[in-house]
């Protein structure tokens, strides 16, 4: 067992759990990676889990695994019912073991939320985010539910886990039994809170018999359901210390129904935003408790842990990003954490997409197999040109490899399109990326060029070249446009160039037609980095005097400073292709802002009033101050088209070789895809 350390001293300290110790105070928690139902998923996962704990993660909750076929989340998801299941678990629980990490199986049984005819609940209410109404359980249905938990567990110790985490909150199965919001039964299971909380305590009694006292039971308690209905503060503490009683060894803390209307994980949360929930459940509750929700450096768990307001830190997404977080932390190196940056884009929405899961700043994640062979057998001389994500992730990937690398960039700094990303507000986090970066970058001595537009003579004797040279924005063909003072482009208004009116008009709705609205709303806005005022605003109480967290709390929003149009030709609702788990969250707070949100809309002219546009068969003058362009990208590629006329290889990655539908995940892939096949 490893003593404390004094890089992190309290994320680092071991932790007596009872059944066992761990050896530091992280968790990485459960999330489902899509792998688990895919084939070969088993060994990938074992691959994937093992590098976690190699990486010195404490403990691990594995993804949501089904006690029963109707339970669910999907039909043919992955369940714990036979013998044949149990041996498949093996693989990870040996692959974990070769390290001090402990494993734990999380069981989630999806209720109301299953994606199939056949989901099972406490009453037959349909959930806003599944198509089908679940079944109403008979007294004898919960009790062979209960029994599944039980049995369950029991092939989860003979598959070798340390213990199992029981999901009880974010709206599922366990969730679903507490609110009134979902149940309506009038037996021993429904109407008072001692009944709604029957089942929980009758699982953990239940499995605790099975398992014997050696096996660690960890309960995810929902402390705030931020939905209408759900339970207050006091009722969760009755249930904690109920489960305590029946043998709960940990409680993780849950925040907010999958159904809220609150976003909880989004880049645009702020860090820790709710590990005070967790603090003020400490004065009720004795077993250690786990904090979570928006955590991703070493330093925020740091604080948590030295303000007593958890005993353990969960984080899920950003093992995703950096295996190797912990031993980064151990080594008192964290400024090389690929941090991550709650974007969703490569975990959570690939897997409501059915997709397995990645991450957008570590695209190796849950691939890492494939990526084996790092290290280069023949050294060669490479020059990438463009210091954007694509280019930059290329440049360290080959230089990591053992390749000789240089790298051009013509402004007079790395980054390209993601310095502006960065400068959107609740995209704070992006600049991590550029941090990480940079100093990897340095790390493997790759020799950058800045404010060096590199020319095709500059290229002859490097055996390979890469053009990242990236984007540049799409100018639109729109009268009166030339020279109007009125007409600006996008990078101009996000670096502060132009000094934007009160009334302004957005050409184009896509990812940064709506992150520049949002830039427009407001000048002051620190909602994504401070805890009250991102609290404030969605109407969150932090007494925690009200039901669910929000009953009769009046949110917070601040008057928007602008009048903004933003606009689109195609006809339908904007924003459609933003991302699939946080595109509400952008749609809500332009609605909060009163933007106008015009669709089918033909653009006439730029005027001396501002922009004549056809919207409804009718024309219509909007009085505005300025026209803000963000009709999208076009490939810069022109270097690319100069070097094919030579005899140097030429690889072209990123926005220099496909600006349709670039993002920074298919970015930093390409770069990383790149590197390896030189
Ligand atoms: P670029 O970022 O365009 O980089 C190209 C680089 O090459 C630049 O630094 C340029 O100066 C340099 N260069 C060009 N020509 C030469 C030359 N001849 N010699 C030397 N250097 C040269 N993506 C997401 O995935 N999620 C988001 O949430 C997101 N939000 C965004 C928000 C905004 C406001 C913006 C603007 C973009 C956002 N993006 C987002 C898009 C993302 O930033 C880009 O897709 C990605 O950064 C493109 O990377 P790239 O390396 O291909 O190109
Ligand atoms: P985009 O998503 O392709 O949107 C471009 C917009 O401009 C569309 O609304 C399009 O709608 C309009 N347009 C296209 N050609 C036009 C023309 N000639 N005249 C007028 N309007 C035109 O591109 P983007 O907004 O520039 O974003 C670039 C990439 O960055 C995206 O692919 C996205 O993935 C990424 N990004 C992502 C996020 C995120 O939150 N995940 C945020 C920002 C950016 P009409 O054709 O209907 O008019
Ligand atoms: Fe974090 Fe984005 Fe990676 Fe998901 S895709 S793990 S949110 S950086």
């Amino acid at each position: 067992m490893k003593e404390g350390n004094n890089n992190y001293p309290q994320l680092l300290s071991p932790l007596d759990l009872g059944v066992f110790t761990v050896q530091n105070r992280s968790v990485m928690g459960s999330m489902h990676l899509g792998l688990e139902e895919e084939k070969n998923g088993m060994a990938t996962m074992a691959n994937f889990y093992g590098l976690r704990a190699k990486g010195g993660v404490g403990m691990i909750v594995t993804g949501g695994i089904s006690p029963n076929l109707r339970g669910s989340a999907l039909p043919f998801a992955a369940k714990m019912t036979s013998e044949k299941e149990m041996r498949s678990h093996r693989q990870i629980t040996d692959a974990v073991h070769q390290y001090e990490t402990k494993i734990l199986m999380q069981i989630l049984h999806s209720g109301r939320y299953s994606y199939h005819p056949f989901g099972v609940a406490p009453s037959r209410i349909k959930s806003p985010i599944s198509p089908f109404a679940p079944w109403s359980l008979s007294k004898r249905g919960i009790q062979k539910n209960i029994n599944d938990y039980a049995k369950s567990c029991v092939l989860a110790k003979q598959a070798g886990y340390d213990g199992v985490e029981i999901m009880g909150s974010e709206g599922y199965f366990i969730n679903q039994f507490l609110a009134s919001r979902t149940n309506e039964r009038s037996d021993s299971y429904g109407g008072s809170y001692e009944n709604r909380m029957r089942i929980a305590t009758d699982i953990i009694d239940a499995i605790r018999q099975s398992v014997g006292d050696d096996f660690l039971l960890m309960f995810r308690l929902s402390m705030l359901d931020l939905v209408e209905n759900g339970s207050t503060f006091e009722e969760v503490m009755i249930l904690g210390q109920a489960l305590e009683r029946a043998g709960v060894n940990v409680i993780n803390t849950g925040i907010g129904w999958h159904e809220a209307r609150i976003p909880t994980i989004a880049t645009s949360v702020p860090r820790a935003a709710f590990s005070w929930v967790t603090k003020a459940a400490k004065e009720h509750l004795s077993v250690p408790l786990v904090t979570t929700n928006r955590i991703n450096s070493p330093e925020v768990c740091e604080s948590i842990l030295e303000k007593g307001e958890a005993d353990l830190i969960s984080m899920a997404r950003p093992f995703l990003a950096d295996a190797n977080f912990i031993s980064k932390a151990e080594s008192g190196l964290p400024e090389e954490i690929n941090t991550c940056i709650g974007c969703n884009q490569a975990c959570l929405d690939h897997v409501f997409k059915r997709q397995v899961a990645s991450c957008l700043v570590n695209p190796k994640a849950c691939y890492e197999a494939d990526y084996e062979n790092m290290t280069t057998q023949s050294i060669k001389k490479i020059a990438v040109v463009g210091a954007g994500v694509a280019g930059m992730s290329c440049a360290v990937e080959a230089a990591e490899r053992g390749h000789d690398v240089t790298l051009f960039e013509k402004s007079d700094t790395i980054g390209g399109q993601f310095l502006l990303a960065a400068k959107i507000p609740g995209k704070e986090e992006f600049k991590e990326t550029l941090r990480y970066f940079k100093n990897q970058l340095e790390k493997y001595k790759v020799d950058i060029k800045l404010s060096h537009q590199v020319t095709v003579a500059e290229l002859d004797g490097f055996d390979h070249v890469v053009v990242a040279t990236g984007v540049t924005p799409r100018s639109v063909v729109l009268k009166g446009a030339d020279s109007n003072p009125k007409v600006v482009s996008y990078p101009d208004v996000i670096s502060g160039k132009v000094t934007i009116g009160k009334r302004v008009a957005v050409i184009g709705a896509g990812g940064i037609g709506f992150d520049v609205s949002e830039f427009l709303l407001h000048s002051n806005n620190s909602m994504s980095t401070n805890v009250d005022e991102y609290l404030g605003y969605w109407g969150i109480d932090k007494s925690l005097s009200s039901r669910s967290g929000t009953e009769n709390i009046e949110r917070k929003i601040p008057k928007a400073e602008r009048t903004i149009y933003l606009m689109q030709r195609k006809p339908g609702r904007l924003g459609r292709g933003l991302g699939k788990t946080t595109g509400w969250i952008h749609r809500q707070m332009l609605k909060d802002g009163q933007v106008n949100l015009l669709s089918g809309v033909e653009y006439l002219e730029a005027n001396s009033k501002g922009l004549l546009i056809r919207h409804n068969d009718e024309e219509v003058q909007l009085a505005v101050d300025h026209i803000v362009i963000c009709a999208g990208q076009v490939s810069n590629n022109g270097l690319l088209e100069e070097l094919k006329q030579t005899s140097v290889s030429v690889h072209c990655i990123g926005g220099a070789h496909l600006a349709t539908e670039l993002d920074a995940k298919r970015a930093i892939k390409d770069g990383i895809n790149t590197a390896h096949k030189i």
